[in-house]
């Protein structure tokens, strides 16, 4: 009877979550397969760290990230136990009188101690402390859930107090069995869900962050307009979010006051998919406004520790606008730079030629020289980045380094890239890659992050290849035998730009290069690997600032940076120096800003 019984429950538990997921599957297979299994290594490596060992979870957050680590060790260690229970209750094997399966269960004491203290804390951290990262509404589902799983604890350990055979020790066994079946059936319309789909999810996660497959126009490709197009990765991404919020105060858009949330959009994609919501437009949904104003930082997606990607998303969503014509003005001024004069600012390639000769640059060769340099839009153009460069010329001409640049350049297209605009962007770099590959050149050094991305990895999905370099990565490794600095000890911050810090993981060079240079450096919040951006990144460089809701991205970080008490800001990226140096004028203050090629080349000194 009582096996009977328990059958009939474990049926009603198992069709109840198979209808929910084979709903989530469904509309996971419908959608356009975005799936990839490449760098089987990097994947193993990373599965092994962000899942098994929860680091992504603990290092954002080392107590919460601990507790809820307990709580996923508890629930992987339980599994046997669990399975081992169900197939004696439901008459198919009885496992649990062999003495292995004893020792086990003693095993298991601690991890339900774990556990229990684990959950208690999640839920009064959920229930009453109500961080700004969970939003403001308490989630009664969420206690629930936390709840069912302190009762599966406490009903495992009173298994210990209790006489085998009893009344009690049956009724304690049921209690635990019908809170497996009840947890089972509420999970997969559960933010719980990512119980099961995280593991999967942080598998098929990009090797790349903000990794955007270049669109194929033979066969149409316009990006995502509907729900309908996105992509099988982003629609498993939308049900494995489990809401803590990482994204959301993480993402400098949102921390300086704007519509943008991540995490949102993440929701929102799920609700318009349960609702069936195929044909409503993605803009729509987010809204225009909020779609322009990511700065493509990467916070979110780096943060998020299931593994979820809202680049693809956002940007995807881009493309669809701008391929209907529904960019804002100020990119559309850009994109007209871009197109007749091959740099964002639109300026006569003149002004380029002039730079190149003031600064007494040789046409690349790739039989004399060791190194070709990329000037990038800002050192072609702009006036200030130029010093920073032709500080960085003295320093490799002090160390012997023969360089040389291309005749021609164009924008390397990443503003076009980030905003969309894949057409312009593929052009751009089409014609980039026929130069490139004409100089030949082995290794590229660039002062601009944004160019070693776009160069080194998004022209690899052009079949080019070649090793690019940041200068402060150069540099440093060149300094280190070769030349000695200035040691009177500056009080200096560093702000490391996006796309140098969190997409390239470059974050001790520039630091190095600093130390050995003089600077005492005073950190900032927000630095190294997880910066808060400068507000220039996706296009935002060249939005209106009277138009831009909220505060800007740069005015809150630059009051991040004068907080540390220096009263020089150090920067290696034009478009940050830009920005930085923009807020640092809007506060009427006097910190200085020097690019870190000026800061070293200020302190050269040979040596004796
Ligand atoms: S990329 Fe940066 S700005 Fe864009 S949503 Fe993510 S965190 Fe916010
Ligand atoms: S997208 Fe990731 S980081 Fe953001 S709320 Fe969801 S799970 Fe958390």
């Amino acid at each position: 009877m009582a096996t009977l019984a328990l059958w009939l429950l474990f049926l009603a538990g198992v069709a109840a979550f198979s209808a929910q997921v084979a709903r989530r599957v469904q509309l996971i297979a419908a959608a356009p397969n975005t799936f990839s299994l490449d760098h089987l290594g990097v994947r193993t490596s990373r599965f092994v760290v962000d899942v098994l060992l929860q680091w992504r979870t603990i290092k954002e957050r080392p107590f919460t990230g601990l507790m809820h680590a307990f709580v996923f060790w508890g629930f992987v260690a339980f599994g046997g136990y669990t399975l081992a229970e169900f197939l004696y209750g439901l008459g198919i094997v009885d496992l649990t009188q062999a003495g292995w399966f004893h020792a086990y269960r003693l095993a298991l004491t601690p991890f339900a101690t774990a556990v229990l203290v684990g959950i208690l804390y999640l839920l009064i951290r959920r229930a009453f402390v109500r961080p700004v990262a969970l939003g403001p509404k308490v989630s009664v589902e969420s206690i629930v859930i936390a709840l069912f799983i302190a009762t599966l604890m406490m009903t495992f350990l009173l298994t210990f107090a209790l006489d085998e055979g009893t009344t009690a020790a049956r009724a304690n066994w049921w209690a635990h069995m019908i809170v497996i079946l009840a947890f089972m059936a509420l999970i997969p319309a559960s933010k719980h869900l990512h119980l099961v789909l995280s593991p999967v999810t942080v598998w098929l996660k990009s090797v790349e962050l903000g990794s955007l497959p270049n669109l194929d126009f033979e066969k149409e490709q316009v990006g995502l307009e509907t729900v309908k197009d996105l992509g099988s990765k982003s629609v498993l991404d939308a049900f494995t979010c489990v809401e803590c919020g990482r994204c959301q105060v993480n993402c400098p858009a949102w921390g300086a006051g704007k519509e943008l949330n991540p995490k949102t959009i993440i929701l929102q994609t799920q609700e318009a998919l349960l609702a069936g919501e195929r044909e409503r437009k993605l803009g729509e949904i987010y809204s225009d406004k909020v779609l322009w104003q990511c700065t493509t930082c990467g916070a979110c997606e780096n943060q998020c520790p299931v593994g979820i990607e809202h680049l693809p998303i956002l940007i995807g969503s881009r493309r669809g606008l701008t391929s209907n014509g529904e960019a804002p003005e100020y990119l559309g001024a850009m994109y007209n730079n871009l197109e007749r004069r091959s740099n964002i600012w639109g300026l006569g390639y003149d002004q380029r030629t002039k730079f190149v000769q003031s600064a007494e640059l040789e046409t690349f060769d790739a039989t004399r020289h060791d190194v070709m340099v990329w000037l990038g839009c800002a050192g072609s153009f702009d006036a200030d980045f130029q010093k920073s460069l032709k500080s960085m010329f003295a320093i490799l001409r002090t160390c012997g380094v023969k360089f040389g640049v291309l005749a021609k350049e164009k924008c390397n297209g990443d503003p076009a890239k980030r905003t969309g605009n894949e057409y312009m962007y593929q052009e751009l770099a089409n014609a980039n890659i026929e130069d490139l590959k004409a100089a030949a050149p082995k290794k590229i050094l660039t002062s601009c992050p944004h160019c070693v991305k776009t160069i080194g990895d998004d022209y690899r999905k052009f079949g080019y290849q070649v090793e690019i370099v940041h200068s402060s990565v150069y540099i440093e490794e060149l300094t280190r035998e070769k030349i000695a600095g200035d040691r009177s000890r500056d009080k200096v911050t560093f702000h490391d730009p996006c796309y140098l810090g969190r997409y390239a993981g470059k974050v001790d060079e520039p630091r190095a290069l600093l130390e050995r240079f003089g600077a005492d450096i005073s950190e900032v919040e927000r630095n190294r690997e997880n910066p808060y951006c400068c507000g220039a990144g996706g296009g935002l460089l060249f939005s209106d600032k009277e138009e831009e809701q909220g505060t800007r991205i740069s005015d809150v970080r630059f009051k991040q940076l004068q907080a540390t008490g220096a009263n020089t800001v150090v920067t290696a990226c034009p478009f940050c120096s830009i920005m930085l140096k923009g807020a640092g004028a809007s506060a009427q203050s006097d910190t200085q800003f020097v690019d870190l090629m000026s800061y070293v080349n200020g302190k050269l000194q040979p040596r004796a």
